[in-house]
């Protein structure tokens, strides 16, 4: 398939004397003298970092961002992500996105994106990889499930575990626990919490972030969607982003059999939108001249679509909640498992000494309410299946 024109990199148009000064006259090590030659001076650049609670020495040749990235992907949490369903579960088949590979796909795509605008890509990897890690079983219905059995005790999100995950749950240290991530990955994700009463700007990795997660699902479930028969390609030519699409397509190529097509259309999806991000938002960071990350951060730009992309896209999203999100077929999976959730709840207050030996003592700490949140959220959907059936049907 033939693509939209090619967009200049804009990190090497960013590139300037005063970048090429600083390497010759200071004494930088290998990471920063990397970033300073592919990064925009708006991007997050490593040794600005402000950090981690437990200071570390440097790496010989990773930067803190990339160990950032590696100790998500080698954390058990991040692991579990292939037994968590994104939108639809393992009974609908294995074609579909589990939570693991719609995480790819943000990581893959906010690369791309990150990359052609100069942004730091370490970091940003860091952030897509952990940015679903406090996902519990079944997804959203899961975490609704899961936050009215909290309601009493500061609820349950999926972000927030998020944080609590790599601050505390995970064991990589013999003094102290949790991941000992970096300030800005931690605050990347504190400002997913609530992004409404936070006073913290996110930096411009973490929008970006938040950008290509949206850009990966709204295709991804187009095509998990049509996949599994649940709309038509034909019923979603209604939307004008299928359309164009579509369209597009068409312009390519004259004989597409249906799998084909829908492939077509999907990658379509992506590279337009991705494209949309590089040139509206790279185009206006540009003509903003930000000096720092610090500045891109405290203005007013973010980074988002385009008034008409946005408003096909929240066409489309509307279109996918109504139609796939509250198909009949999800719905009772959906419905069934929260069912489960709350059941296993009740169990865990009842009789805390189910809980496995290694969490007693977290749950005298944070009490046994929050600790069945907690063990629970941590599951996979097989694991809590079997575990509802050991500890609720067979006792
Ligand atoms: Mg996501």
């Amino acid at each position: 398939m033939s693509t939209a024109g090619p967009v200049r990199p804009l990190a090497y148009l960013n590139h300037n004397s005063h970048q090429e000064k600083q390497l010759a006259t200071e004494s930088l090590t290998w990471v920063d003298q990397r970033e300073q030659m592919l990064l925009a001076p708006f991007a997050m650049f490593s040794n600005q970092s402000r950090g981690r609670i437990h200071p570390e020495t440097e790496h010989a040749y990773r930067g803190p961002f990339q160990r950032d990235r590696d100790r998500i992907l080698h954390s058990s949490a991040y692991r579990r992500l292939s037994g968590k369903m994104q939108v639809f579960t393992g009974e609908m088949g294995d074609y579909h996105r589990t939570r693991l590979t719609h995480t790819q796909e943000v990581a893959t795509i906010a690369r791309t994106i990150g990359r052609a605008m100069g942004l730091n890509e370490d970091l940003i990897e860091a952030l897509a990889l952990m940015h679903d890690i406090g996902h519990p079983p079944y997804g959203h219905a899961g975490e609704d499930a899961l936050n009215e059995c909290a309601a009493n005790f500061g609820g349950f999100s999926h972000n927030q575990f998020a944080l609590t995950i790599a601050t505390e749950l995970e064991f990589r240290f013999n003094e102290f626990s949790g991941l000992n991530l970096t300030h800005e990955v931690l605050t990347g994700q504190t400002c997913r919490i609530d992004k409404e009463k936070t006073d913290q700007r996110p930096l411009l990795e973490v929008q970006l972030v938040d950008a290509a997660d949206s850009t990966t699902y709204d295709a991804h479930d187009t095509d998990d969607a049509i996949k599994l028969g649940l709309v038509t390609l034909e019923e979603m030519e209604s939307l004008e982003i299928i359309r164009e699409s579509i369209s597009h397509v068409r312009q390519h190529y004259t004989s597409l059999n249906e799998e084909l097509m829908r492939k077509a259309v999907v990658h379509r999806l992506i590279e337009r939108q991705v494209t949309a991000l590089i040139t509206y938002c790279g185009g206006e960071l540009q003509s903003r001249d930000f000096a720092n990350a610090g500045d891109a951060m405290n203005s007013d730009f973010l980074i988002g679509h385009n008034a008409e992309l946005g408003e096909q896209k929240q066409e489309l999203e509307r279109f996918l909640y109504a139609r796939v999100y509250r198909h009949p077929r999800l719905v009772t999976v959906r419905q069934r498992g929260q069912a489960h959730l709350k059941e296993m709840y009740e169990r865990y207050c009842q009789s805390p000494e189910l809980f496995p030996q290694k969490y007693q003592a977290r749950a005298e700490k944070i009490g046994i309410r929050r600790m069945a949140i907690e063990y629970i959220a941590g599951m996979t959907d097989r694991f809590c299946e079997d575990v509802h059936q050991e500890i609720v049907l067979q006792s």
